[in-house]
């Protein structure tokens, strides 16, 4: 094995790391053996020179992010294999060469053994997004290696990390094709289609994670009015209005997510006459909603990008809730959402229950939902389980 710097852990920091936890914190460590530069690989041992792990050096308070457990060469040919585990996952799950649904995740960071990388498919283009220097510095060897993981299935490779890398290190990334050209930004998801912008969309395009959730909603569409907040592209929307909904209303306050909403009902009715988008504040949209709706979607950004933002971010929660519980027509439906990783699933559900309680309301949950199949949680790591969603019947 190659020789790499050593990040010596402290006496009994080691056994998170026996437990497969794929984190470092920066207080853990005792010494680091060498000159370490953000995005180096180390090798992780403990304090009696055992060796635990490999794995990419930050500067942060996460230190070290592993991505693997045993002694091994890390090459290109780990890297292929590694993406080619992702792949095979996928495939397991219906993913592969399915004709209705061709926008997927294929590689969930810490949930498949990759931390700091996501990667997702779209209709044949790749897009990567980086968290970490490690990951970033490897993006060509992972494009090529997607080539031969993919083969036909794959025609480009677009790298998506300008603003999610590290701002404390000096690389300027800037958004751009590492392999081929893409071809199309239509992708479709249980045959809806959808527009992707992908150069100037939030995360990589598309929320893919939400998808099984927009199919669930189109259940309890069929003639419904509906109340889509934070919409962005119009995917709940899309699976209300397939449902059968007699009514839906889009709000988001951006109004170029406004726009492909528009686009997107358009590419899949030729009667757009039952839906209506606004560019609108959601906190404000909410004050006058008063028995208009039937179903209501609450599907906020993360309030808390981490944890210092908490008691903020659940006040959000608590009034967004409060109001849609209020105003909501008897008999209505809720489906409320968290994707805020910092937002643990009881700090979520006791925060809709204080709205619920303040409300006055009757109200029952129908499901818990979270993210779907190919947005795995590697069971070691549980912070990986970001989404949280309620399904709510308001009597
Ligand atoms: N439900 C969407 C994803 C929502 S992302 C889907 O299934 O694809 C969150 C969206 O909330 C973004 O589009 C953002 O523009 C919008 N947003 C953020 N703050 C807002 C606010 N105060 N009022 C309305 N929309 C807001």
């Amino acid at each position: 094995m190659s020789n790499y710097s050593k990040i010596i852990l402290k006496s009994g920091k080691e056994q998170a790391i026996e437990r497969f936890h794929p984190w470092i914190f920066s207080g853990a460590i005792k010494t680091i053996n060498g000159n370490v530069q953000e995005g180096d690989i180390v090798e992780v041992v403990s304090n009696h020179n055992e060796f635990l792990a490999l794995g990419h050096y930050q500067i942060g308070s996460i230190a070290v992010r592993i991505f693997c457990f045993e002694k091994t060469e890390i090459n290109s040919d780990f890297w292929e294999k590694k993406l080619l585990n992702a792949y095979n996952l996928r495939k397991e799950i219906g993913f592969i060469g399915n004709k209705d649904t061709n926008v997927f995740r294929l590689v969930n960071a810490e949930g498949d053994g990759m931390p700091g990388a996501v990667i997702d498919f779209y209709n044949g283009t790749a897009v990567t997004q980086f968290h970490s220097i490690g990951m970033y510095l490897e993006r060509q060897t992972f494009a090529n290696a997607l080539k031969n993981v993919l083969g036909n299935r794959l025609k480009a490779v677009y790298d998506k990390s300008e603003s999610t890398i590290p701002f404390k290190s000096d690389i300027n990334a800037t958004n751009g094709y590492l392999l081929g050209q893409n071809e199309t930004n239509i992708v479709s998801e249980y045959g809806n289609k959808f527009k992707v912008d992908r150069e100037q969309g939030q995360k990589t395009g598309f929320f893919i994670d939400q998808r099984e959730n927009r199919k669930l909603l189109g259940y309890y569409s069929k003639d419904k009015e509906v109340l889509n907040v934070f919409g962005y592209t119009g995917g709940f929307s899309v699976y209300a209005m397939q449902g059968g909904a007699k009514l839906v209303h889009s709000v988001d306050s951006s109004d170029k997510a406004i726009e492909l909403t528009n686009e997107n009902i358009a590419l899949n009715f030729n009667d757009t006459s039952r839906h209506k988008a606004f560019a609108a504040d959601a906190f404000d949209f909410l004050k006058n909603i008063k028995d208009k709706y039937d179903l209501i979607i609450l599907d906020p950004p993360a309030f808390a990008k981490h944890n210092k933002a908490l008691h903020n971010a659940l006040q959000g929660y608590k009034k967004i809730n409060t109001r849609a519980f209020e105003q909501i027509r008897p008999g209505g439906i809720l489906f409320t959402f968290s994707c805020s990783q910092a937002v643990s699933k009881k700090n979520f559900r006791e925060t809709v229950f204080t709205a619920a309680a303040i409300s006055g309301r009757k109200v029952k949950i129908l499901h818990q939902l979270t993210q779907p199949a190919d947005h795995p949680i590697n069971i070691y790591h549980p912070e990986g389980e970001y989404l949280k969603g309620l399904v709510l019947y308001v009597e």
